[in-house]
């Protein structure tokens, strides 16, 4: 059996949720082997621009991941979501 890494909070030195897991009420921890970055800037702006925005998302699946990623883009890069249909 693998071991999977829980992703830690750096300040409270607690596991943090799946981010999908958290829409749905769940909570469950979420996994390095799962972690997402999210980039909430604008294409022509390059990663390493200082205004270039990166959100880190952590998953507890790689289906949850991606879930949260098609209801991202569904939603046209607005609050996340989750529809029922899944
Ligand atoms: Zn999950
Ligand atoms: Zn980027």
């Amino acid at each position: 059996m693998v071991m999977l890494q829980k992703v830690m909070s750096g300040s409270s030195g607690e596991w943090i949720t799946c981010v999908w897991c958290r829409l749905q009420g769940e909570d469950r921890p979420g996994y390095e082997l799962f972690k997402s970055v999210f980039h909430e800037h604008a294409r022509e702006i390059p990663c390493d621009d200082p205004r270039a925005a990166h959100i880190n998302f952590v998953f507890c699946s790689e289906l949850h991941k991606q879930y949260y990623r098609n209801s991202h883009i569904d939603m046209g890069n607005l609050p996340p979501g989750f529809r029922s249909s899944f």
